[in-house]
């Protein structure tokens, strides 16, 4: 996990662009089973970051990550800002300055309880933890990049037959059924965007 300044400011760049592409889906996801802000929501944290890229980027990782996380929770909103913060904010607060791929994934695994300790949540609920703990859990196994990017894809394709028990698709009950989840949808974008850069870019 050696990301210079270079690579943090090509990954926010890259991150951004996904969720602008994808923007009007994520939110027609979100209509189906929320209130249809997700896209919107996820832009407007994505536009804040890049907006301070190069203060981040010339930041060490983990300050830059918790700072990525700062900006996220004051922008995205909704219930996705406080848990995609918590997750940046907890990876930064935990890792030394130079992770090896041991350390990252523990402090991955811890993120994402901290994520679901502040949802109230766990697997199964039909939220982005459904991406985030297979995807941690393939890090923990050392998974190269594109297999994980797959697992992140097909765990949001699985979210679509799960019953909601969190957020207001929970409000839905047995409707819920049959909709992929908005936040492991964009969950899996991220995730995809960042395992194919370092597939290409990453020292092995
Ligand atoms: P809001 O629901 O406030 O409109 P968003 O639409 O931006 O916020 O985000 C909705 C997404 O947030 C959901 O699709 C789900 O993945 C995630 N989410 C909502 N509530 C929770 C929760 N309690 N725990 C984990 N994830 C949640
Ligand atoms: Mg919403």
């Amino acid at each position: 996990m050696q990301l210079d300044a270079a690579d943090l400011t090509a990954l926010i760049a890259l991150c951004r662009a996904e969720i602008d592409l994808h923007c009007e889906h994520l939110s027609v996801l979100d209509s189906a089973i929320g209130d249809g802000d997700h896209g919107a929501n996820m832009r407007r944290g994505l536009e804040a970051v890049y907006a301070e890229r190069e203060a981040i980027a010339a930041l060490p990782l983990p300050a830059a990550l918790e700072k990525i996380g700062l900006v996220l929770v004051m922008s995205i909103g909704g219930a996705a800002g406080p848990l995609y913060g918590t997750l940046l904010m907890e990876l930064g607060r935990g890792l030394p300055d130079a992770p090896d791929a041991a350390a990252f994934a523990a402090t991955l695994g811890r993120a994402v309880e901290a994520v679901a300790r502040r949802g109230r949540s766990g697997p199964g609920d039909k939220t982005l933890l459904d991406v985030l703990y297979p995807v941690q859990a393939e890090v923990a196994g050392r998974a190269a990049p594109a297999r994980i990017a797959e697992c992140a894809q097909s765990a949001a394709r699985a979210t679509e037959m799960m019953l909601a028990r969190r957020g207001r698709a929970s409000y839905l009950g047995e409707r819920s059924v049959g909709h992929e989840d908005p936040g492991a949808s964009s969950c899996a974008l991220l995730t995809t965007t960042i395992c194919l850069y370092l597939k290409e870019h990453a020292a092995p």
